[in-house]
């Protein structure tokens, strides 16, 4: 059986190892990227995608490279506390949580496809511009003129997935909720113990700010990931979606100029990075179906969600060990991508919807709404248990609640 993956970015590149994994060796990847680089900011990859990781024997690399983030915890715009949990290892998983810089997860991902599968099998420069799918093979074709048929096709192109717009070609540009995010990473001096991940403020006007770089930790540094959400004055125009479009470092600052914590002096923060990139926050409708006969979707094409709760990459390296197994294991590849769409779709849409709805980050809009003056007790603003069912409601949803994970039995094909 051979496989036809469009793009090669996490979901695309994870797909790829889970296949060899699986037994199933003929894989190709079209990355419309002249190169696949390592771009991007930091990234958080969850126990229940680390388990998928570490089963195709990437744990060590990762944990060379990523932060085993140890605490969560969310503060008010004041930067008073209202909420912190262990997280990975420390909250009682098996698998540790990572966060990392997203290039360096991608350069991980592409040698160990180059050993594993080949260099020979990463296409770049070929971005694919549609298919043809008859009874048997589909036809994939290039902007370079070139072709490629395999047994399946799947749309591992992100957002703009051209695989979905064939099936959705009324669908329009991705969904902007109006915030505009800011993201970078600045050297700096770690901070609450250097492993924890904080969220101040509230949706709308909210910092996310975690370390993410084993070397600088080991070095009695940081290397900080931060991204500033702010929502624009109404009529203001989407930002350009683009990951690589930086803008001038004040516009970042202005919001968060008050966000001076006895932790953490967000201004200077922002002011240390070496680039600001600018991103909408979109994303798209759940679908009705990703079942399209041998071709289908995943990742970011097929469920494109806000950054709430940090799943995006998450979710698109358990699509790709699902959707390998179920093609390992499933008599036909009809039969194989209809359970696929079967075990992905149902959740990864309801996350979707979880993230619309602030998912975890609920917490910190409560105690916005109810107290934004501060406060002198919590428990005055938000009891304990609202606290807690806030954050096990959505675990539970995203897959990630830790007695469900340690539990479930393996994806692998024995
Ligand atoms: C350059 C870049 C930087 C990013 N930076 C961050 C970040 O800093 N933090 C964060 O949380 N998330 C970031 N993301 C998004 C995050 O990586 C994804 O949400 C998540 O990992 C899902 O991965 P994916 O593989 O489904 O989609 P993506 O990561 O979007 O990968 C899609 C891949 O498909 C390729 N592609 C697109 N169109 C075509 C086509 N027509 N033919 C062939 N290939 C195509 C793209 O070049 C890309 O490599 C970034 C994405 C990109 C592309």
């Amino acid at each position: 059986m051979k496989c036809i993956i469009a793009g090669g970015g996490i979901g695309g590149l994870s797909l790829a190892l889970s296949l060899h994994d699986a037994g199933l060796r003929e894989v190709e990847i079209h990355e419309a990227a002249p190169a696949v680089e390592e771009l991007g900011v930091g990234i958080n990859v969850l126990p229940h995608a680390v388990r998928e990781l570490a089963e195709l024997g990437l744990l060590d690399e990762l944990a060379e490279s990523g932060i085993p983030t140890a605490e969560l915890a969310y503060y008010s715009k004041r930067g008073q506390r209202i909420w912190s949990e262990p997280r990975g290892l420390a909250a009682g998983y098996r698998w540790p949580q990572f966060s990392i810089h997203r290039g360096l997860l991608l350069g991980i991902l592409h040698r160990a496809v180059v050993q594993r599968l080949g260099a020979e099998r990463v296409h770049t420069g070929h971005s694919i511009t549609g298919f043809d799918q008859q009874s048997g093979p589909v036809l994939a074709r290039f902007a370079d003129g070139s072709r490629d048929e395999g047994d399946i096709l799947v749309g591992c192109d992100g957002i703009h997935s051209v695989v979905r717009r064939a099936f959705h070609p009324d669908e329009g540009p991705p969904q902007w909720n109006g915030i505009t995010m800011w993201r970078g990473v600045t050297e700096g001096r770690p901070f609450l113990g250097g492993r924890t991940m904080i969220m101040a403020g509230h949706f709308g006007r909210r910092m996310v700010v975690y370390p993410i770089s084993k070397r600088h930790e080991d070095e009695g540094r940081a290397l900080i990931n931060w991204v500033a959400e702010f929502r624009n004055a109404p009529g203001r125009p989407m930002p350009r979606q683009d990951w690589e479009h930086t803008v001038r470092v004040e516009e970042a600052i202005e919001p968060f100029a008050s966000f001076v914590f006895e932790f953490l002096d967000v201004p200077a923060l922002i002011r240390g990075a070496r680039a600001v990139y600018q991103y909408p926050m979109v994303d798209r409708d759940p679908l009705p179906s990703w079942d399209f006969g041998r071709v289908t979707l995943l990742g970011d094409a097929a469920h494109p969600m806000f950054p709430v709760g940090s799943n995006g990459a998450s979710q698109a390296i358990i699509d790709a060990r699902v959707l390998a197994r179920e093609l390992a294991l499933q008599p036909t590849i009809e039969a194989a991508v209809s359970a696929y769409d079967a075990t992905r779709r149902p959740p990864t849409s309801a996350i979707v919807r979880a993230n619309r709805q602030v998912g975890p980050e609920r917490c910190m809009d409560l105690v916005e709404e109810r107290a934004p003056e501060g406060f002198a007790r919590l428990d005055e603003v938000i009891s304990r248990q609202e606290l807690e069912e806030i954050s096990r409601a959505y675990k539970h949803t995203a897959g990630f609640d830790p007695e469900v994970l340690n539990r479930r039995p393996s994806l692998s094909v024995p």
